[in-house]
């Protein structure tokens, strides 16, 4: 395959907080343009999973590649995995933006404050261009008419919208969104699934934690699901919902009706 189309893979991922083995050799890529839904029961590893990709947590073996670039790892005395080269990190760090079930925006920032501030301070770009930016998502995902205001006026549903606008201005090659509806109110579920529809429509390469079976089935490419820190169904949503290999899938579903 060719590595360009590779926007993130992990190979053989592993990960223990203590002796909790938590991820058991994980093999995972997404190409350009694909969605893959992800599944599991809580504890399950999921987030841990995400925050591997993201270099949020290190793993402690397996490889990490993000359009195509390996990131570097090398043992301390102690033998534990580190990045080799915190410059590389923050560079492949960028090409990657993480939408969060409690949204995580600054409360003390409007929500433009908010949308600009990764780009204008950490990726130093010009403030008048990121402005501009910031605008054109907040208007996309329908809540342009809310850039003063703060978070705590804003519903949950926009306050996610304007996380997402926030991780669209970084202009990230893959966005991870970690059960990004768990928070909310069942009535403002749907506005920001169809923020997340239109985001796939437009050919994002999209990672979704989710329990929203309805999104797993229409708008992802693929679907994996998770059991004890190893994917154990990975197919189309067609393969996995409707011929599930294992019976834990089957007892996962029937949990969730
Ligand atoms: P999921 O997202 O599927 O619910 P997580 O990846 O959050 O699962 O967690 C998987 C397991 O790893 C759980 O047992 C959790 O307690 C543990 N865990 C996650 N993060 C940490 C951490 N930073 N320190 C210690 N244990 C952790
Ligand atoms: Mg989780």
């Amino acid at each position: 395959m060719n590595p360009g189309q590779h926007a993130i893979s992990v190979e053989q991922l592993h990960k223990s907080f203590g002796e909790n083995e938590v991820l058991k050799g994980i093999d995972l890529t997404a190409n350009r343009g694909e969605v893959i839904s992800v599944l599991g029961s809580s504890g399950s590893g999921k987030s841990t999973l995400l925050r591997c990709m993201n270099l949020l947590e290190i793993p402690d073996s397996g490889i990490v590649r993000v359009t195509g670039e390996e990131v570097l790892m090398k043992k301390n005395r102690r033998g534990e995995n580190l990045p080799a080269d915190i410059k590389q990190v923050e560079r492949i760090r960028s090409r990657i933006a993480m939408v969060f079930q409690q949204f995580n925006l600054w409360a003390h920032m409007t929500i433009l404050e908010n949308v600009m501030e990764a780009p204008v301070y950490v990726l130093k770009q010009k403030r008048a261009e990121v402005r501009d930016r910031a605008i054109f998502y907040l208007n996309k995902v329908g809540i342009a008419d809310k850039l003063d205001a703060y978070p705590i006026h804003l519903s949950g549903g926009q306050q996610q919208r304007a996380a997402i606008a926030r991780a669209l201005c970084i202009e990230p090659e893959v966005m991870l969104f970690d059960e990004p509806t768990s928070a909310l109110d069942p009535e403002l579920v749907g506005e920001v699934l169809q923020v997340m529809r239109d985001l796939a429509a437009e050919g994002r390469t999209m990672i979704v934690v989710t329990h929203e079976m309805g999104f797993a089935r229409e708008v992802s490419s693929r679907t994996i699901f998770i059991e004890q820190g190893l994917i154990i169904e990975n197919g189309t949503p067609q393969q996995v919902f409707d011929s599930p290999k294992t019976e834990r899938f089957e007892m996962f579903i029937a949990a969730m009706m």
